[in-house]
């Protein structure tokens, strides 16, 4: 079975170098939406925990009750509640929800600073905070998301001081409506590297966290290791004749005499099928015919072989990014830590 090996010297040091950021590990909030970004939510959050980590980020209600025991705080960030928990926050992402939410619960206030996906306009502040308090919310902060803080360009300034402006409005709506104690968050972890001085409260850090953050040169970070690794066990083998054909659509054919093996990780286990003969492995072992629901043939006949080490490259073959490369992994993969 094609499985997964977690590095947990790689992801402690990945956090390490995260917390000398953000210089402290308690404003340190850990996204695990998508099965933690495919590594597996379980396994991530536990080790989090093992390192101190008491903040993380979740898509829905239902991920943050499996990880609840593990830490002091959850976002999640686009659900209504279902179930009451003094752990978990929620996100309003629109000022017509809030009336969706039951009295008491803690909430934390999304603002758009200019990615237009997500959020209220910030010309909906003063109401929104109206709203909140008249349905008896208790809101603990106002956040936002950078739309492009992983590209060199001035949109990040653009929107950090945005978000500069929302901030002290909201201060000062604050103040006038007696929510204390409101904190803010904008960083992803783009965003947190960008930042030569960071100063909010936490920072939602998830690629950089795996170890597979892609940054333009002038803004790269040293040191951060990718965390996972996949490695796929062999199906069968066979000798294959100079001028014979591997797979579906006969898409390759074999140019001299060579032992083809076929391999347990296939397009239904999360391998792109744009790699179908467009791959090599971290060893130069290369693929040949077209990737299959549950198999992809390479030139080799290892009983196993590492399919990739760095999502960042798996996903250059790909042609897309090593968010989606990690996130079409499938659940049930095995997990190795
Ligand atoms: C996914 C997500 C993050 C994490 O982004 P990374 O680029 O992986 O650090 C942070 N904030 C929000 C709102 C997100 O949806």
């Amino acid at each position: 079975m094609a499985y997964i090996i977690l590095n947990k010297n790689n992801f402690f040091n990945n956090l390490d170098i995260i917390a000398n950021r953000t210089k402290s590990v308690d404003k340190i909030a850990l996204v695990l939406k998508d099965n933690a970004y495919g590594h597996g939510l379980l396994e991530m959050a536990s080790m989090a925990n093992e390192y101190g980590i008491k903040k993380a980020v979740v898509q829905k209600t239902e991920e943050a009750l499996l990880i609840e025991k593990f830490f002091e705080y959850i976002l999640v960030l686009s659900d209504t509640p279902t179930v009451s928990s003094d752990k978990i926050r929620y996100t309003i992402n629109d000022i017509n929800s809030i009336s969706k939410f039951p009295l008491g619960t803690k909430v934390e206030l999304k603002v758009d600073s200019g990615m237009h996906r997500n959020g209220i306009s910030p010309s909906e502040l003063e109401a929104s905070f109206l709203k909140i308090k008249g349905q008896g919310l208790q809101l603990e902060a106002v956040f936002t998301h950078h739309r492009s803080a992983d590209e060199l360009t001035t949109e990040w300034f653009w929107q950090k001081e945005n978000f500069k402006k929302i901030k002290q409005e909201s201060t000062k709506l604050a103040e006038k409506l007696g929510f204390t104690a409101l904190r803010f968050h904008s960083s992803n972890s783009a965003a947190l590297f960008r930042d030569s001085s960071f100063d909010e409260d936490m920072a939602r850090v998830g690629i950089v966290a795996y170890g597979c953050m892609t940054l333009p040169k002038a803004i790269s970070v040293d040191g951060i290791k990718p965390v996972l690794s996949l490695y796929a066990n062999k199906i069968s083998s066979r000798k294959l004749k100079s001028g014979e054909r591997v797979g579906y659509g006969a898409t390759r054919e074999i140019k001299s005499d060579a032992v083809v093996s076929n391999y347990d990780f296939g397009y239904g286990d999360g391998f792109f099928r744009s790699c179908s003969n467009n791959y090599k492995t971290p060893h130069d072992i290369e693929i040949v015919g077209r990737v299959s629901m549950d198999n992809s043939s390479f030139l080799c006949d290892k009983d196993e072989i590492l399919i990739f080490d760095d999502a960042r490259v798996a996903a250059s073959y790909a042609g897309t990014i090593s968010y989606e490369v990690l996130t079409s992994l499938k659940a049930d993969i095995k997990k190795i830590v």
